[in-house]
């Protein structure tokens, strides 16, 4: 190696990785040293404790510690094929060992030399045979000493290329870039006695033993979460800084009437702390930046309206943006029907919009009169603009980006900010994707409501369910009927929304079937939505377009078609969707899950109705990026941690990182840490300033 290498030298630059292998290592996701290095093991072989060769079994891929006996090349009656074959011995068994075209291998395995085995096991013969095995040379045939005992196991093609790849590992360690610095202030590396960063890198790929191990992981995992969470202190910092936002007046003559005439119930508490977290944060001139979360029908929509009141009574606008055009709506509708009575303005802004009605709107969003506007991603593009917006509100934030919410409230001046979630996520996921947040918790729900019951069917046509159906309707109840495709397809032996539709049409030909999926037209939709929620249509077949947030309190029965195909937390917020007035509701889970992951899932929603248990679960069985919509941001796609075995390391990061940025905001005592928190998540949380 005559370059110096620095962490974003390509691999080509290391003795023998050519064209071929680069490409190879590419395959990998390895293009830079610094990749390399981080290329860490799938597994570990400990090859100084192999089990006798007697207890090997065919059939397995084992490890193995012997002698070589005797080895020759033999040749086979396939001109082009060459066979080496070895007799191994451990000292009371012999096996042999077989390779294919592996040429000289003869020389290294000398008679007399030990080396570990791994590889397939068969029997051939009366022997125990390895086929193609790989080895690692423990001792020459003169008895001199051998090398590691615990090899690592890297991802990728098996065979010599893992020998390979292990000395290439191993060479670079030897080499180690002079520019990848170790982030971790000193102080806290020392106090929490974590390994430095060039001896854990080295002790990840070769461990002496599992517990050298476990510190190198844990120090890796500390610094991935150190420095997120340090990128969400900066950006928390920034928000505190900023002290142009408007400050907006509580109890105005709007939110008073509202209170004292409008609104059909009392608050519950947690409604009423959360108000009071909200009004504390938006009432100074420094921008609320907040998330809400609250189980399904826990009541955020109120709380949030509440908030854009605020914002109408200090003679500004307030936006609600929700994910599809389904609940856009509904939130419109709603809105309408509450305010209709205060004389203030709602306008809805979906994509669906005439264009003679759109610019209209548009126009008086920008006029700056005070109002309320409802909408979906139609509200982010760039020709809406909005004259005085000051309060923002993201509903159902998980389905959006994380950026979104930025785009949104990047339409206002200073605006205040409230993100509301209604799949409860985890604390760590919370932690790590909305950890600049301030966070405020709706954990009651209100007065009267009945748990909804979860069965589990493998038949549709399960006579106990359509007779169930029946009574329901006969008492005013209304049905949801969901499916995991709009049309059949010869790929997927799954219901289709049309076909099943057409099923209970049939079948209940004195009732009101309607249907409901993304290629229905958005009027024809709204259309069906409002004759489902006023009674004339009383089953209602759709896809998940209705899984987030809709509301009708007539409606008690879910049944949810294939469920094991679905989700843990969409079939929790498809559950929602009943039981949300005072009378039960009932939620079948329909299907054979031909997976542990599926029959998980069921049972998980059958044995539970707590959304934070079911984040938890679906944190285990799906990763976080499916969680949050975070994934193509890539801010958990962590090397090392993981989200749920690491949950003290995270809170412990936490702790550090805040207190760092509180004690020094600029990180201008630590350039290195400051560097790496740029380089690594500047760009993705969008942290001001450069590095
Ligand atoms: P989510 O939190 O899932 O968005 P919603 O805001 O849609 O829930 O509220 C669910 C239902 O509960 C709505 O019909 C709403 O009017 C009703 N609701 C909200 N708060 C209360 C309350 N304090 N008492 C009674 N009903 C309430
Ligand atoms: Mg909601």
């Amino acid at each position: 190696m005559t370059e110096v290498l620095t962490r974003d030298s390509p691999v080509r630059f290391l003795k023998g990785v050519g064209p071929a292998r680069a490409a190879r290592l590419l395959r990998l996701g390895v293009q830079t040293i610094e990749d390399l290095l981080y290329l860490f093991p799938r597994r570990y072989e400990n090859r100084g404790v192999a089990a006798p060769l007697a207890s090997l079994q065919a059939g397995s891929f084992s490890s193995a510690v012997a002698s070589v006996v005797a080895i020759e090349r033999k040749p086979t009656r396939k001109r082009n094929l060459s066979l080496v074959t070895a007799l191994l011995s451990d000292g009371s068994t012999l096996a042999q060992a077989v390779w294919f075209n592996r040429r000289g291998l003869e020389k290294i395995l000398l008679p007399g030399s030990k080396a570990s085995f791994f590889g397939k096991v068969d029997r051939r013969g009366g022997f125990l045979q390895f086929t193609n095995p790989e080895f690692e040379i423990i001792a020459g045939e003169d008895g001199s000493p051998g090398q590691r005992t615990i090899v690592p196991v890297y991802p990728g093609t098996e065979g010599i290329y893992q020998k390979w790849l292990r000395r290439l590992v191993s060479e670079t360690i030897g080499s180690f870039p002079g520019d990848l610095t170790d982030p971790l202030p000193e102080f806290i590396r020392e106090a929490k006695g974590l390994t430095p960063l060039e001896t854990a890198i080295s002790q990840m790929h070769f461990p002496t033993g599992r517990e050298e191990w476990a510190r190198a992981r844990k120090r890796l995992a500390f610094e991935e979460l150190f420095l997120l969470q340090v990128a969400l202190a900066i950006r928390k910092q920034g928000y505190m800084e900023d002290t142009e936002g408007k400050p907006l007046t509580w109890k105005g003559p709007l939110m008073e009437r509202f209170l004292a005439e409008v609104l059909p119930f009392p608050m519950t508490g947690s409604q009423e702390r959360v108000l009071s977290e909200l009004a504390r944060d938006s009432s100074g001139n420094i921008p609320m930046n907040r998330l809400l979360q609250g189980d399904v029908g826990s009541g955020k929509t109120v709380v949030a309206l509440i908030f854009l009141l605020a914002a109408a009574d200090s003679g500004f606008q307030g936006v609600i943006m929700a994910p599809t055009e389904i609940l856009a709506r509904q939130h419109h509708r709603r809105l309408t029907d509450w305010l209709s009575a205060l004389g203030v303005p709602v306008h809805l802004l979906v994509g669906s919009l005439p264009s003679s009605r759109r610019e209209e709107i548009l126009e008086e969003i920008a006029s700056g009169e005070p109002c309320i506007v409802v909408g979906t991603h139609a509200l982010i593009q760039k020709t809406v603009r909005f004259g005085s917006l000051a309060a923002v509100v993201v509903d159902e934030q998980h389905r959006f980006g994380v950026l979104q919410r930025g785009a949104l409230a990047g339409k206002g001046d200073h605006p205040h900010v409230l993100v509301m979630t209604a799949t409860p996520i985890p604390r760590t996921l919370t932690l790590s994707v909305f950890g600049d947040l301030a966070f405020s918790v709706i954990d009651e729900l209100p007065p009267g409501r009945i748990p909804t019951v979860t069965r589990h069917l493998h038949d549709p046509d399960d006579p106990r369910l359509m007779k169930f159906i029946a009574k329901e309707m006969a008492r005013g109840g209304r049905v949801y009927w969901v499916c995991p495709v709009i049309e059949e397809s010869e790929k997927l032996p799954l219901m289709p929304v049309i076909r099943r539709h057409e099923i209970l049409a049939e079948r209940f030909p004195e009732e009101k079937v309607g249907i409901l999926h993304g290629q229905i037209s958005p009027e024809e939709r709204e259309e069906t939505m409002e004759a489902f929620a006023g009674g004339d249509i009383s089953i209602l077949v759709s896809t998940t377009v209705v899984e987030v947030g809709l509301d009708v309190s007539e409606a008690t029965v879910m049944v949810v078609e294939d469920a094991h195909r679905f989700g843990l937390s969409q079939l929790h917020q498809l559950r929602g969707r009943v039981g949300r007035g005072s009378s039960a509701g009932s939620c079948f889970l329909v299907g054979r899950p031909g997976t542990d992951e599926g029959r998980a899932r069921i049972e998980v929603m059958c044995s539970s109705s707590d959304g934070f248990r079911i984040a938890e679960k679906d944190l285990i069985l799906r990763g976080p990026g499916e969680i949050c919509g975070v994934r193509q941001h890539g801010i958990t796609d962590f090397r090392i941690a993981d989200l749920v075995k690491d949950r003290r390391l995270l809170e412990e990061a936490r702790e550090d990182a805040f207190s760092l940025v509180r004690s020094d905001p600029s990180l201008s005592g630590f350039p290195d840490l400051r560097r790496e928190v740029f380089r690594k998540l500047g760009a993705k949380l969008r942290l001001a300033g450069t590095a």
